[in-house]
């Protein structure tokens, strides 16, 4: 089942020539070298895959969120890290900018990503992740300047992004509703990475902690209105989780494949161990578990295409799909038996990878939270 014209389901053939020919080769090399190497963003850009999402008056091919979840989809199977550069700058920078920022903000910055420089979102800080109304980093009104003082921690895109949508506090008496949503450039003086911060997975992904002091941004960079910016920041998460959401399916769908093809040729006991009932039974769970965690992606994305509310959807694609992409990762890996268990075979990188989806973007705790409530209101209650 797929949500794709006809012209996004050619487009996306080519997506997944690039994804197995260019990209998985490169995938262990980007796991050990901590990068995403800048051959593979260039031929991304390319390829329009950073137009494809922006709509047509900014420079873009105006494709569906359901084709950009697509393509994370694809680029996951062959290496989520190379996948999250292109989910951040689309999902994180560019969805809140074109569903809230201001014209001018628009004419800006979408054409840049049009042309492959890429952005990232900062939101959480030490003292505050899943509780992200807590946050302390502070915007004071200088003129027609703000001037931010804080830190942000946990930044995917770090290295790579030339610009940022930041939150800030903006009215201390207010907690979230005194939260605004601002894009600051990642040369702006004062804004600086403090540190790189190294990873169990997804390692490839440039993930740094950013220190601000007194780094100074027009008014005219607000994105939406002031004081709204955890509006901003909520919605844009609805999107992302679904971008996250497609990233775990494209892990378990990488690792089932290469797994099944490896159980298909591993012989014991004189024959292939896909012929014993115990491990058909471990491919049947996983396969069913890929198309629930496929189905329900794909109508999260739709839903965001039709400009429905998507906040249960979208949470609950993320749920599903990243605690099935570790069950199926570490169940890829038991297949592979002891060979699993050996930096010789991507299927320990798989399971390292799919971990890290079940934290970001809301934790899947978080995610429960987020389904309750909503469950709770439609019955009243
Ligand atoms: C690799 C990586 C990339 C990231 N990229 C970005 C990024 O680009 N931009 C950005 O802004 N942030 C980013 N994050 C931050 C990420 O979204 C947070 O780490 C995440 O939301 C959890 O926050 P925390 O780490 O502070 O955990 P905490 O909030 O401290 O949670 C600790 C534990 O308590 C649980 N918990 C907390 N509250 C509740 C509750 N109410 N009920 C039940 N359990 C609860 C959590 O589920 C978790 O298990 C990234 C994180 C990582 C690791």
């Amino acid at each position: 089942m797929s949500n794709l014209s006809a012209d996004e389901l050619e487009v996306i053939q080519y997506v997944k020539r690039f994804a197995n020919d260019e990209v998985k080769p490169l995938a262990k090399e980007i796991d050990l070298k901590m990068e995403v190497p800048d051959k593979l963003i260039k031929r991304m850009h390319e390829l329009g895959l950073f137009a494809s999402y922006i709509p047509k008056e900014y420079g873009g091919y105006g494709m569906s969120f359901s084709f950009l979840v697509n393509v994370i989809e694809e680029l996951s199977k062959a290496c989520p890290s190379t996948a999250l550069v292109l989910d951040g700058a689309l999902t994180l920078f560019a969805e809140p900018v074109l569903m809230f920022g201001s014209e001018d903000i628009k004419k800006r910055y979408l054409p840049r990503v049009v042309n492959g420089e890429v952005g990232g979102l900062a939101l959480t800080e030490p003292g505050a992740g899943s509780d992200a109304a807590a946050i302390k980093t502070m915007a004071t009104k200088e003129g027609s300047e703000y001037i931010i003082n804080g830190s942000k921690i946990f930044i995917s895109n770090g290295r790579l992004a030339k610009f940022y949508v930041v939150d800030v506090v903006t009215d201390a008496s207010k907690k979230h509703k005194g939260i605004s949503t601002f894009v600051v450039d990642a040369d702006t003086p004062g804004l600086k990475i403090s540190r790189d911060i190294h990873k169990l997975g997804i390692r490839g992904s440039s993930t740094v902690e950013l220190v601000f002091e007194n780094v100074r941004v027009p008014e005219k960079n607000i994105v939406g209105t002031l004081n709204e910016g955890f509006k901003v920041v909520m919605e844009t998460l609805d999107a992302g989780r679904i971008g996250i959401a497609a990233q775990a399916l494209g892990i378990a769908e990488g690792a089932f494949d290469e797994a099944v093809k490896y159980a298909a040729q591993r012989k014991q006991f004189g024959k292939a161990i896909t012929e014993f009932e115990g491990i058909q039974f471990m491919i049947a769970d996983m396969a069913t578990k890929i198309e629930a965690a496929r189905l329900l992606v794909y109508e999260a994305a739709g839903k965001w295409d039709r400009h429905e509310d998507c906040i249960k959807i979208s949470s609950m694609a993320k749920l599903f799909a990243s605690d099935a992409a570790m069950d199926i990762t570490t169940e890829s890996l038991q297949l592979f038996g002891g060979y699993g268990y050996t930096t010789d075979m991507d299927a320990e990188r798989h399971m390292r990878d799919a971990k890290i989806t079940q934290i970001y973007e809301g934790t899947n705790q978080i995610q429960r939270v987020i389904i309750a409530r909503k469950i709770l209101e439609e019955f009243g209650i």
